[in-house]
Order: structure tokens, then C-alpha cells, then sequence
């Protein structure tokens, strides 16, 4: 339903917890961040934002690259277990997902078959699971097995995926579910609309259908169709209304 995520100097978890509360008016039955620093940490609970802030270990809110969604439960009742993020098995990979992937069954009873343990009842911790599986046996840097997974892919989406090996980058994707990335100065938000940005920065980029973006630390950033195809989008100025 709602996705927030940012890259950049600044602790991220105030700026996810802020934008998911923009984000609220959407309506959600589940909220959860996704922090890296140094290794993965996942807050996630049914509920309110509040009631996310309350189950949060305040030892661990250090990062400055994370992820922050708020769901509505479209594959799998709305309890702690079901919210996202969701982590790939083997830990590595964390997803925030917006839509339906509809043809997860038969994806999720392949990767199944190939020793894979589902931990939630969701279409999303099948796309997550075959993003590193497809990153696993092409031997591939993230943001090429999720072009790779995403082409396999039916449905309507906005993911924004984290790589615990990789703290130092952000892929992002879209196709049937809005996704705009915001640019700061050495700084990167990215949201499901342009509300959970606003505050920070009036430059974005809108990702079109069939889309990906690696945002990188460093304040760089490309933008690729999923058939590869490289893309330079004008930055767009919001405007306050
Ligand atoms: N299909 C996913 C789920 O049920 C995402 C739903 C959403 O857009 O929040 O977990």
C-alpha cells in the first residue's frame, strides 16, 4: 500500500516513520522498517505506525539506508508474520512491495521444490526468494537479478529491495503501482506518492511502468527499463499546493 525509502547521511528510521504516517490517509492493516547498518534489522507488526514505534529497539536505529512500509493485505491475513519487509532465506535480501504478484503460486511451488522455506502467507516473500535465487545461480549484482525475476514476474508492483552486502545501494522497481524517487543533496527518499517526500526535497524523478532505478550512496543514480534499456528522465519540481 504505502512505501517509503531512503538512502543518504541522515538516520533513516525517523525520516521512514515520518513518511509512513503521511502515507497513513491510504489506509493499511500492517506497518514495518527494514534498517541496514552492518547487518539487517526488521521491525514489523499489524497495526498502526504506533504500534510499530512501540515494538522498535531504540539500540538499533542507527542506519542510514532503510525501507518502510505500510500494507494492505492482499495475499495472507493482517498479523505480524504477513507484514512486510520480508527477508530472502538466507537473510541477505529485504523487500517492500506495493500490488500483486498473481502468479506467485507457481513461482513459490518451484522454489520450493529447490529447498526453499516460506516464513508468510504473501506473494511478496515469493518475489524476494526469487530475486536471490535468481541472483544466486546467474551470479549477479542485485539490480540485474531483480530486472531477471521482475521479467518473470505477472502482476502490479513497487518494490524497493535492500542488499545486506550492499549498504551502500537501493533498487527500486515499478509496473502498475506508482513509485517516485526524491533527490536531495548526497540523499535519496523514495515513495509510493510524493507526500512522504515533500518535506525533504522538491526534485523527483517519476519511475515509469516496467522500470527500475539503483540509487546509490554516493548521490548517483540510473534508471533502466526491465528489457535493459538505459533511460534519463528530466527532474520534475513538486510543487506545494
Ligand atoms: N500483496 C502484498 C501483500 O499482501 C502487498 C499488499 C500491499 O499492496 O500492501 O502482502
Amino acid at each position: 500500500c504505502g512505501i517509503v525509502g531512503y538512502i543518504g547521511n541522515r538516520q533513516a528510521f525517523p525520516i521512514l516513520i515520518k513518511g509512513l504516517k503521511r502515507l497513513e490517509y491510504r489506509g493499511y492493516d500492517s506497518a514495518g522498517v527494514a534498517l541496514l547498518n552492518g547487518d539487517m534489522t526488521v521491525f514489523k507488526k499489524a497495526g498502526k505506525v504506533i504500534e510499530l514505534e512501540k515494538v522498535v529497539d531504540p539500540n538499533r536505529l542507527g542506519a542510514t539506508i532503510g525501507i518502510g512500509h505500510t500494507r494492505w493485505a492482499t495475499h495472507g491475513e493482517p498479523n505480524d508474520r504477513n507484514a512486510h519487509p520480508h527477508l530472502s532465506q538466507s537473510g541477505e535480501l529485504a523487500i517492500i512491495h506495493n500490488g500483486i504478484i498473481e502468479n506467485y503460486a507457481s513461482i513459490k511451488a518451484e522454489l520450493e521444490r529447490r529447498g526453499y522455506v516460506f516464513h508468510s502467507d504473501t506473494d511478496t516473500e515469493v518475489l524476494v526468494n526469487l530475486i536471490e535465487e535468481v541472483k544466486k545461480t546467474e551470479n549477479t549484482t542485485l539490480d540485474n537479478a531483480v530486472r531477471i525475476a521482475l521479467n518473470e514476474v505477472v502482476g502490479a508492483y513497487a518494490i524497493v529491495v535492500l542488499n545486506v552486502n550492499n549498504p551502500d545501494q537501493l533498487v527500486a522497481a515499478r509496473k502498475g503501482s506508482p513509485l517516485v524517487m526524491g533527490i536531495g543533496d548526497d540523499e535519496f527518499f523514495i515513495g509510493s506518492d510524493a507526500s512522504s517526500i515533500i518535506e525533504y526535497t522538491k526534485n523527483v524523478v517519476y519511475l515509469d511502468d516496467q522500470e527500475f532505478a539503483v540509487i546509490n550512496r554516493d548521490g548517483t543514480y540510473s534508471i533502466r527499463t526491465l528489457g535493459n534499456v538505459e533511460k534519463s528522465h528530466a527532474i520534475q519540481k513538486l510543487e506545494f499546493s
